[in-house]
Formats: structure tokens, sequence, C-alpha cells
């Protein structure tokens, strides 16, 4: 701590990892400020993790009222109605009040939040408007942003940002990209009701998934009526009245009320000034740090988004609270990436830990694959026809369970689990000593006995 400078830290961003860095490191004595240009939450709360969750939960309703009739209620279907305004208005009022949990948790901490945009005057002073903070240590983590593709009448596709504020809801919707994004927003407007298409480049969406993963997704997700479109890119979009046109690489045109881009995010640096200071950033215009979130500049760290780790809110927290360790606490402790667990919300869910399968053959050599594939009990009566599908990938030579691949109900919820497993280094011999609850899905990943292919 340094009485030569307004504060001990100065964090620009005050998204999931920058709060949490903020919070501990005002916890531990130090005089902390925030600096904030647009919300308080950063992305996951007010256009990312937590809007999308709600939007995820409103889009599962009409299946469940389908679903109903075979477990006995008579739901008449000719005045059901779904009103978009008012599940944005009360998304709205919970991240609102969200918001608010946010100020009072930095408050309460003692740390003091700046409304601004921030710049970096040198390498101790961040400059806000007609302001000028000087601190000993500063940390960027301004996130990062939805990036449009450069293809004539981008500037008619909306993103994941606009997504979560569209006064309407359109007829139909045109998607291009195959990640998180795009798949759980697919599952989103299909599910309330939209014709949705979703375009993707290559041969199969959800690149860098297990491969029985994304092929299993791809055959449910087409269920629920979505159409899934592979090796086909958008060429250009234009207006048609109250439509658009959607010039597609195959040379089809499609005819829709809404395009939204969900092709990656890039780190949000613009108007900093780091290229000045001499911070080196990667190639992929990440802010280049160590393991210890160090950039080129001995005051200036980096995390979250904007540092090109996975873009995951989990990911930014455990950052936050390793470098406020390591700048006012006990030690130098490095992030853990290993069995980091994740889910899609798409429907059903995705969640996965560990390596996909042609990933853990290159680390493990021979390898034993249990997987099982079911209808889910609930759609016994419901008569829906989805199934689940589940795969252990375990090292042959040590027995150890290295990884857990689902597609199925609650996949996210069941998954965190198995990750402790995981992480903890159980074998399948654990896996199978473990008595199953019954009945549920997730009793199959301790009830697989004989290997689905072993080599
Ligand atoms: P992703 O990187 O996951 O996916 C981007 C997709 O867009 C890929 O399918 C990519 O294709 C495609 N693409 C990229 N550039 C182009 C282009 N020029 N033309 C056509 N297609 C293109 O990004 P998302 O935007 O989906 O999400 C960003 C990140 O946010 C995720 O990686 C994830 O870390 C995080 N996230 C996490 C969620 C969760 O935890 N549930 C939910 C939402 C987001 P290709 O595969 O060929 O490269």
């Amino acid at each position: 701590m340094s009485a030569n400078f307004e504060y001990d830290l100065v964090v620009i961003g005050a998204g999931s990892g920058g709060v949490r860095l903020a919070r501990m490191s005002a916890q531990k004595g130090a005089r902390v400020a925030v600096i904030e240009s647009r919300y308080l939450g950063g992305t996951c709360v007010n256009v990312g993790c937590v809007p999308k969750k709600l939007f995820v939960y409103g889009s599962r309703v009409g299946e469940d009222l389908e679903d109903a009739a075979g477990y006995g209620w008579n739901i008449p279907d000719d005045n059901i109605q779904f009103d978009w305004p008012t599940l944005v208005a009360n998304k709205n009022s919970e991240i609102h009040r969200l918001n608010g949990i946010y100020k009072t948790m930095l408050e309460n901490a003692g740390v003091t939040i700046i409304e601004g945009t921030a710049r970096l005057e040198d390498a101790q002073t961040v400059v806000v408007g007609e302001r000028r903070i000087s601190a000993a240590h500063i940390t960027v983590a301004t996130g990062s942003w939805p990036v449009v593709p450069d293809i004539p009448g981008k500037e008619h596709m909306v993103t994941s940002n606009d997504m979560f504020y569209l006064p309407q809801l359109p007829r139909e919707a045109v998607i291009l990209g195959g990640g998180y994004i795009a798949v759980e927003f697919a599952g989103i407007l299909a599910g309330l009701g939209v014709k949705t298409t979703l375009i993707y480049r290559g041969d199969l969406f959800l690149r860098g998934f297990d491969e029985d993963v994304r092929e299993f997704t791809a055959g449910e997700i087409r269920k629920k009526g979505i159409d899934l479109r592979f090796n086909v890119n958008i060429d250009s979009v234009t207006p048609d009245g109250a439509h658009y046109k959607v010039a597609l690489s195959d040379g089809s045109t499609l005819s829709t009320g809404l395009v939204m881009a969900a092709t990656g995010r890039r780190a949000l640096t613009d108007g900093l000034g780091l290229e000045a200071l001499g911070v080196e950033m990667t190639k992929s215009g990440h802010i280049a740090v160590d393991s210890h979130f160090q950039t080129s500049v001995p005051s200036i760290t980096a995390l979250g988004d904007v540092i090109g780790t996975p873009q995951l809110t989990p990911v930014a927290l455990a950052q936050g609270m390793v470098l406020s360790r390591r700048l006012f606490g006990d030690g130098e402790g490095e992030m853990d990436y290993s069995a980091i667990a994740t889910a899609v919300f798409c429907h059903p869910n995705i969640g996965t830990v560990g390596p996909i399968e042609s990933e853990a053959r290159e680390r493990y050599g021979r390898l034993r694959i249990y997987r099982s594939e079911f209808k889910p009990m609930r759609h016994t009566l419901s008569g829906r026809d989805e199934r689940s599908m589940m795969k252990l990938i375990v090292d042959d030579a040590s027995d150890k369970v290295v990884a857990a691949h689902m597609v199925g109900p609650d996949a996210g919820e069941i998954l965190q689990g198995l990750s402790v497993a995981i992480k903890a280094g159980a074998t399948k011999a654990v896996f199978d000593s473990t008595v199953g609850i019954h009945p549920t899905s997730a009793e199959e990943f301790v009830t697989m006995r004989e290997p689905h292919s072993v080599g």
C-alpha cells in the first residue's frame, strides 16, 4: 500500500472479474476504486448469463404446457398467449435489482464507484472526464464485445446485446454462428414460437465440444423445429420492406424479420490508451498477461474476457480472487484452469467437464468410453420425442474418469457435482461404488458398467 497514490488499486470495468477483485482487495484493507462506463455487473448481469437464463426459462414454458396433457392436465390451447414485452420488462426489473445489489456490495466493501470512461494517461494514472486518479496498481477488466462479420448489410444484423431489448419478437429469425450464443438463442427464439434458422459455416456446429455431443445435440435441436444449416455462410443482408433478404453462400436466399450475428466476442480495449503505454497485446487482440495476470507494464494487470482465457463468468471470478491475493494478500497463487465445467443452455442442455474424446485420446492414449442414451422418464407420459445422452471418458491405464459430457435436462446442474469428482481424481471404480439417486437421469453416471468402446 502506498501513500503516494490516491488509491492502492483502480479497477477499470465493473463486470464479474473486476467487481470480485475490487471487493476482495478492499476487504483486505486496500483503497480501491472501480470505474465503469456502462452498467454494474458487466456482460453477465446485463446482457449475458443472467438475462439469457431468464429467457431460457421463459422459452421452456410452451413445451411444459404441451407436455401437461400426458399428465392429465387439460389446458385449452386456443387461448394461450405469450407476451414478449412482459418477459422483457420483468427481466429488466430483475437486472435493475441486481445492479443495485452490485452497488451495495461494492459500497459496503468500501470500494469507490466512479462512473465514466477510463483512459490510461501513464502507467499509474487513469483519467475519467476531468478527473485524474493515481493508483499503485491498475487492473484492466473491460471484458469483451460481440463481433459482427464484415459482410454487406452487416449494419442490419443484431447481436446478443440487442436481443435482450428487442421491442417485439419477429415471426422468423436467422442466426449466424455455431457457438454458445447462437445455439442458446436459437433455443430461446424457437421456444417462444419464432421460426428459427441457424446458419453455420462448418460441417457441424459447437466446434470444440465432444464429437458425440455435437451430433446428438444437432439431432435433438432439429426435433424442436430449428432449421440447422451447415457448410453455408451469409453473403449479404438487404432490407426488403419490413423484412430482410439474406443471401447465403450456396446461392439460396431467406426472407426473415431478424438477422442475428453470434460470431464471437472481441476484447474491449478501445480508447484505453494501452498501446501508447507499451502494453503488449496478443495476435488475437487480447491483452497479453503472464500466469499472474501481469501485463508488460509492471503496475498494470488484466483479467477476464479481455485477456483471452475462457470467456466464462466463473473463470473471471476465480481470476479476481487469485489476483487480489497476489496484490494484497498472502500469495502468488496461480489460476487453475483444469476441469472447468461449462454448460450450453440450449434445449436440452449441454453440460461438459474435461477433454473431448479426441483430445483425451491424444493426452492419455487408451480410453474406455461409457455412453448411455435414453428417453428421460418425464417424457414417457408427455410423449415428447426427446432423448438424453451421457458419456464418461476413462483413462484405461489409471482408471481415472477424465471427462463427463451430457446432453439432457439439467445437464448444467448435474455436471457441476461431477466436476468436483473429476477434479478430485475419482476413478471409474469410485463411480461404480457410488450408490445412485433413483429415479434420476444423473444416476446413469454411476451405473454405466459396460464400456461402449475401448481403445
Ligand atoms: P463462440 O466463439 O463460441 O462461437 C462463434 C461462432 O461464430 C463459431 O461457430 C464460429 O465458427 C462462428 N464465426 C466466427 N466468425 C465467423 C464469421 N466471420 N462468419 C461466420 N461464422 C463465424 O462465440 P459466441 O459468440 O457464441 O460466444 C462468445 C463466448 O461467450 C463463448 O465462447 C463463451 O465463452 C461465452 N458464452 C458462454 C455461455 C455459457 O457459459 N453458457 C453462453 C454464451 C456465451 P467456427 O466454429 O468455424 O470458428
